[in-house]
């Protein structure tokens, strides 16, 4: 155990089973895609200005909101600080109280676990609440392959599973959907829709809540993710709108939790900050509708068997990282996302990671090592506006500049050959290193005034068309400094 979460100096290599965190095509090409997407971009603009301007009346109401992030900020390090003795008192007060604790190393691990402890019972499907952590593992596809079939039970999560689509938002998983596409999804997918079923959304909501009533009423095994853990007591909790999270936990003659690691606070002390700041910050209200917390197995009441997974999944990796490992801190709670203005564009398949936005920006590439998710760091525009709205106060702006730096230096000692970004940096150092040299790419660069109109220049030939290809470049003037400086007569003053 002291070994497993050791902190070496530097970062191990990902694990193995990173699930659903690695992108399939690289950002820029899946951002192009879904920027020609004008019912897209008109969706996720509607609902993101609207979420936004409900979190900042809601966080306005609150005179220490300020405090209350720090305290947050505070909790969340200190846990990580200690991590190793928190999970394991987190360990032994489940196991106290009559719950079973697994560890899982990593994606494969972790699904094998659920899928064994599913199989035992016999049962040959389970409800879900909303978990990010089992999308990440690829819960669904792992239990499918054994013959399980597992039933979203959130609203937008069914959108999204009835639309063999993938989560869009942390919060809002059918962010990219409108109504008239939600009621055509309903109607093809569902066998015991109302034909007749209009885009009212109380009428979408009605059909989804007798089509899931059904699956609660004979399902013997749950599956949750978890918003929070207490150590001091072994307690579980999670937080949703809707009271289905509320079923899923309690209807179920067994519940399985899955539980990244970073989950853990110290105290129920700790966990009353968490609960002024998390609602807030995602859905915008003052306190959660349903807020659900369980610790072990209470006989004759909710389920009698109950199982915790914890799931590092390359946690460790990124806790052993000194300046990354504060992206660790993140509630979920998705405020980053609806201010960013790249996220609010593009939406959240384009990051092609289960963590979108821009702490998936910073988390997918802690997760899985760099590398492996090479072009995340670079989908920002590095404007501020996550850092301050995050109600843990992660510093995301600095993390994407650290991993940016991370990911040049991890290249340089993969390739032999340089890159054509090391080619260009290393011919503007020796341009610049002299001063007629210097003087004489300056004459040559007003030549390019040529190709500019309205003063911007909107296509550059290679290898400078890599910059234009996103964005226009200011034309050359038409003097440079010293000739303008010679021309005005200061030379001689
Ligand atoms: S990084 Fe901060 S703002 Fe973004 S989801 Fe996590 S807690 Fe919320």
């Amino acid at each position: 155990m002291t070994t497993y979460l050791g902190m070496p100096s530097a970062p191990p290599p990902a694990p193995r089973g990173v699930g659903h965190l690695r992108g399939s095509e690289p950002f820029p090409v899946a951002a192009r895609r879904a920027l020609a997407d004008s019912q897209l971009r008109r969706n996720l603009g509607n609902a993101t200005a609207t979420i936004r301007a409900k979190r900042a009346a809601a966080v306005a109401e609150l005179p220490d909101w300020e405090q209350l992030r720090e305290a947050g900020r505070a909790i969340k390090a200190e846990a990580m600080r200690h991590l190793d003795t928190h999970l394991l008192r987190l360990e032994a007060e489940v196991q106290a109280r009559g719950g079973t604790v697994h560890w899982a190393r990593d994606a494969a691990e972790a699904n094998q676990i659920v899928t064994g402890l599913v199989q035992a019972t016999g049962a040959d499907s389970a409800v879900k609440v909303k978990s990010m952590v089992t999308d990440e593992i690829g819960l669904n596809d792992a239990l499918a392959a054994a013959g399980i079939t597992a039933y979203e039970t959130d609203l937008a999560e069914l959108i999204v599973q009835l639309g063999h689509d993938r989560p869009s938002h942390f919060l809002v998983p059918a962010i990219h959907r409108n109504r008239a596409e939600i009621r055509e999804i309903f109607l093809r997918e569902m066998d015991d829709v109302d034909p007749a079923l209009t885009d009212n959304p109380p009428a979408l909501t009605e059909a989804a809540r007798l089509h899931l009533r059904k699956i609660f009423l004979s399902a013997r095994v749950g599956i949750s993710g978890v918003n929070f853990a207490v150590a001091e007591t072994g307690t579980l909790s999670v937080v949703e709108s809707e009271g289905n999270g509320r079923m899923c936990v309690t209807l179920p003659q067994t519940l399985i939790t899955v539980m990244g690691i970073e989950k853990v606070i110290p105290s129920w002390q700790d966990l009353g900050v968490f609960l002024q700041l998390l609602p807030r910050s995602s859905t915008a209200e003052r306190m959660n509708p349903y807020t659900s917390m369980w610790t072990g197995v209470t006989p004759g009441d909710g389920p009698q068997e109950f199982h915790l997974v914890l799931l590092d999944n390359g946690r460790t990796a990124a806790l052993a990282d000194q300046t990354g490992r504060q992206a660790l801190h993140c509630i979920r709670c998705s405020a980053c996302l609806n201010v960013c203005p790249v996220y609010e564009r593009t939406g959240g398949h384009a990051y092609g990671s289960v963590y979108p936005g821009p702490i998936g920006a910073v988390l997918s590439p802690l997760l899985t090592g760099v590398q492996d998710n090479a072009t995340l760091p670079y989908a920002s525009s590095l404007c501020g506006a996550c850092y301050d709205a995050c109600p843990v106060k992660i510093d995301i702006p600095s993390l994407l500049v650290y991993l940016r730096a991370r990911h040049v230096e991890e290249s340089r000692h993969d390739h032999r050959v340089p890159s054509a970004e090391a080619l260009t940096m290393a011919a503007a150092a020796w341009v610049m290193a002299d001063p007629r040299r210097f003087a004489a790419a300056q004459r040559a660069g007003k030549s390019g005034r040529v190709l500019s109109r309205g003063g911007r220049m909107r296509a550059l030939p290679p290898p400078l068309s890599a910059w234009t290809r996103a964005r226009d470049a200011p034309a050359p003037p038409a003097a440079t400094f010293r000739q303008w400086w010679r021309e005005s007569g200061r030379e001689r003053s």
